[in-house]
């Protein structure tokens, strides 16, 4: 491999990280402003997804599940969308579109987020519906 080759996928390498952290930085921020302003999250969904598709990069699966695939509404478990395990799949209701998702609860990260998608939402449901951090 050469220098400037391997100069050059560091370069990249770089450049989707820094994408994949501003599409957590924006996931936040989406989260932070649901409660009052659910329109500027819908705005952060709309930035994740240029970025992911401007770097041709996948979005991380904590956010892929937190955002309609039909309707592109920002998911928030609890208040507009529905989470269940059923037969090792994740399905998801968007209350926006009443559309479901169905994600295969099987591989490592895909487990990991669904659990805490699910712990969250008993979290939120249950002990503090307003307090949702
Ligand atoms: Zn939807």
């Amino acid at each position: 491999m050469s220098k400037v080759f391997r100069k050059k996928k560091k370069q990249k390498n770089l450049m989707r990280e820094l994408a994949t952290q501003r599409m957590w930085r924006l996931f936040e921020l989406a989260e932070q402003e649901f409660g009052e302003h659910p329109e500027r999250s819908e705005r952060y969904v709309r930035l994740i997804r240029g970025i992911s598709m401007r770097n041709r990069i996948r979005t991380p699966g904590e956010i892929k599940r937190r955002i309609c695939k039909h309707c592109y509404a920002f998911l928030v478990p609890g208040r507009n969308a529905r989470y269940r395990l059923k037969d090792g799949v994740l399905v998801i209701s968007c209350g926006t579109c009443g559309k479901e998702m169905r994600y295969p609860y099987r591989s490592k990260i895909a487990k990991k987020s669904g659990e805490r998608i699910l712990e969250r939402k008993e979290k939120g449901t249950e002990f503090r519906p307003s307090q949702e951090t």
